[in-house]
């Protein structure tokens, strides 16, 4: 046996006993008389000392001793004459009477503590010791747990758990596939899968009728915090089910979740429809933590002689409450941040509404105080608030407005973290118009069903075709998305052409998912949750790289073991590759 316990779960009802650890050297002090060891494992950390009762054929082992080296230590437990409220095992001590170096460790890239000297790409470059730290750690425990959560929930609640295949046929989901040549194959390609989409359908035609798999997924597209190449998703389906009964049912899977995980018991999602959350709060994914709506404000803003906001589609508003007091340079900065590309307002315009019941606008040559009054009163501004204003195109402005809402949520302290609110989004359109390709995309995925309802209008007006398609929110982040399916071949076709599929194309590509509709599919409807982001939702933490073991760098690089990478000549010849020239 190589330790009878861990560095964790030493307390003082162990006083006295003769016990065994084993783990890393997190810090040696030697003090002359005496010297200190922290001894870290996966529990816990435990102080070893040695002193004047320490045999003496231990001091050439100790003396070697260094950072990370991997010992076995025997000794007798002891209580701490200067105790550690901060440390679990921090009454207690253990005097050393045997020791024994397991492995010894050259000296670590960086000090493995919780607050560490180590920069984020060397951390990355040894991940390995890395997740030694007890915080990073602490991120992938959670994630288990939460995945224990999970399974738990779906099994109970009649879901089959079934893997499908990595070496796939593409499927969309909108971004680019990474592909794998087939050396059997020659000129041939699998693509890897940018979710199981088709697959978990064919599962429903099967009569699987409630399918879920905890999956790995693929997408070839830019990066982001919180985005990786490879991420997992929580993904379901169900058969003889409608949108409710899906919501319902993945309702329960998150407050399961967050009970279970961090004993925190969440309200009922409300539920918006897209265009609500675009009109209020400029976001298909609102953090509804706090108000501050986003007002149209164009009518009465419109035909006082401001050319900007006469030429403008769309003049929109905000209300910062308390913040009248703003300075002009507060303000000039706020004007500068709405500026930058990344959010990409011409500029912005600002109503003080004093203490004293005034106005103060940067507008005030176009705007009498009864003109500002009417949008206070629009706003529901009491004096005190300050008024925000952007104008322009308006998707675009409302965008920016709702980025700018969040940036002022921020800045006042009202995105708490610890507080949850979630929400479902729900009658989103089923597509997306894209001006450079003159064309539509599917603005979930192909196998969306329109409402049926809305059906009429694809022929007509497809832009306005609303889909049986939901997205779960919290606190303004899109934790799961799903829908309702077609499942009729022929409204399948006409979807493809509809996204400029040629019925030889859409044949190609899709023709075993639209013959396996001519065999009886169930209606069917699914969902898939970004696990990742869950994950680091639960653990209050911006980057889903801190709660992936191994995750990849912003150019999608794996640091630690250097990939992508060259292959040689010989692998590229039997997979009958030839490289182009790049840059
Ligand atoms: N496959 C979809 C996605 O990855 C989710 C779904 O429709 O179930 O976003």
């Amino acid at each position: 046996m190589y330790r009878t316990h861990t560095c964790g779960e030493l307390k003082a009802e162990y006083i006295g006993q003769t016990i065994t650890l084993a783990g890393w050297v997190q810090r040696i002090r030697d003090l002359g008389a005496m010297s200190f060891i922290d001894l870290r494992d996966r529990y816990g950390i435990t102080q070893l000392v040695a002193d004047e009762n320490t045999p003496a054929e231990l001091t050439e082992v100790l003396e070697q001793l260094g950072r990370e080296f991997v010992i076995q230590a025997t000794g007798t437990v002891r209580e701490r004459s200067s105790k550690n409220k901060n440390m679990a095992t921090g009454d207690v001590e253990l005097e050393l009477k045997e020791i024994k170096v397991l492995s010894p460790s050259a000296v670590p890239p960086f000090t493995i503590q919780d607050d560490t000297d180590g920069g984020d790409d060397l951390r990355m470059k040894y991940r390995y010791l890395d997740l030694r730290r007890s915080a990073v750690r602490k991120n992938l425990e959670l994630r288990a747990q939460m995945a224990h959560a999970v399974r738990s929930y779906l099994t109970e609640n009649g879901f089959i758990e079934t893997e499908t295949p990595v070496l796939i046929k593409s499927t969309p989901e909108g971004a680019r596939d990474f592909v794998v040549p087939s050396r059997m194959n020659p000129g041939e390609f699998y693509a890897l899968p940018q979710s199981p989409q088709i697959f978990k359908q064919l599962l429903m035609v099967a009569g699987f009728d409630k399918y879920f798999q905890i999956v790995k997924c693929f997408r070839d597209e830019d990066l982001r915090a919180d985005r990786q190449p490879e991420f997992t998703q929580i993904d379901c389906e169900m058969s003889f089910v409608e949108q409710e009964d899906v919501l319902n049912t993945f309702e329960g899977l998150t407050k399961y979740t967050f009970k279970k995980v961090l004993n925190v018991e969440v309200d009922n999602f409300p539920r918006m429809p897209y265009s609500t959350a675009m009109e209020k709060y400029g976001s298909d994914k609102p953090d509804i933590r706090f108000e501050m709506l986003l007002h149209d404000i164009t009518n009465l803003a419109q035909s006082k002689g401001f050319s900007i906001f006469d030429s403008a589609e769309y003049i929109g508003a905000i209300c910062a409450k308390g913040c009248a007091e703003y300075s002009r340079k507060q303000i000039d900065e706020l004007t500068e941040w709405v500026k930058r590309p990344q959010i990409g307002a011409k500029g912005m315009v600002y109503v003080k509404y004093s203490d004293d019941g005034s106005f103060k606008s940067s507008v005030d040559k176009f705007y009498s105080a009864e003109d500002l009054k009417t949008w206070a009163e629009k706003l529901g501004a009491k004096p005190g608030d300050l008024i925000l204003v952007l104008s322009g195109d308006k998707a675009k402005t409302m965008d920016a407005l709702g980025t700018l809402r969040l940036e002022i949520g921020n800045r006042l302290g009202l995105r708490k973290k610890g507080t949850y609110k979630p929400l479902w989004v729900v009658d989103f359109p089923l597509l997306e118009w894209d001006e450079e390709g003159k064309r539509f995309f599917a603005m979930h995925h192909p196998f969306t069903s329109p409402k049926p309802e809305d059906i009429a209008l694809l022929d007509t007006d497809p832009g306005k075709v609303r889909a049986n398609a939901y997205d779960l929110v919290i606190n303004g982040v899109e934790i799961g998305g799903g829908s309702v399916r077609i499942y009729d071949s022929e409204l399948q076709a006409k979807m493809f052409d509809i996204l400029g599929f040629t019925p030889e194309q859409a044949k190609a590509q899709f023709g075993f998912l639209m013959n396996a509709f001519k065999y009886g599919a169930p209606p069917h409807a699914g969902i898939a949750f970004g696990f990742d982001r869950l994950v680091s939702m639960f653990a209050g933490l911006d980057s889903i790289r801190d709660v992936i073991a191994f995750p990849k760098n912003n150019s999608g690089r794996d640091v630690m073991n250097d990939s992508p990478s060259p292959i040689s000549q010989e692998q590229l010849d039997e997979l009958y590759l030839q490289l182009k020239k790049h840059d």
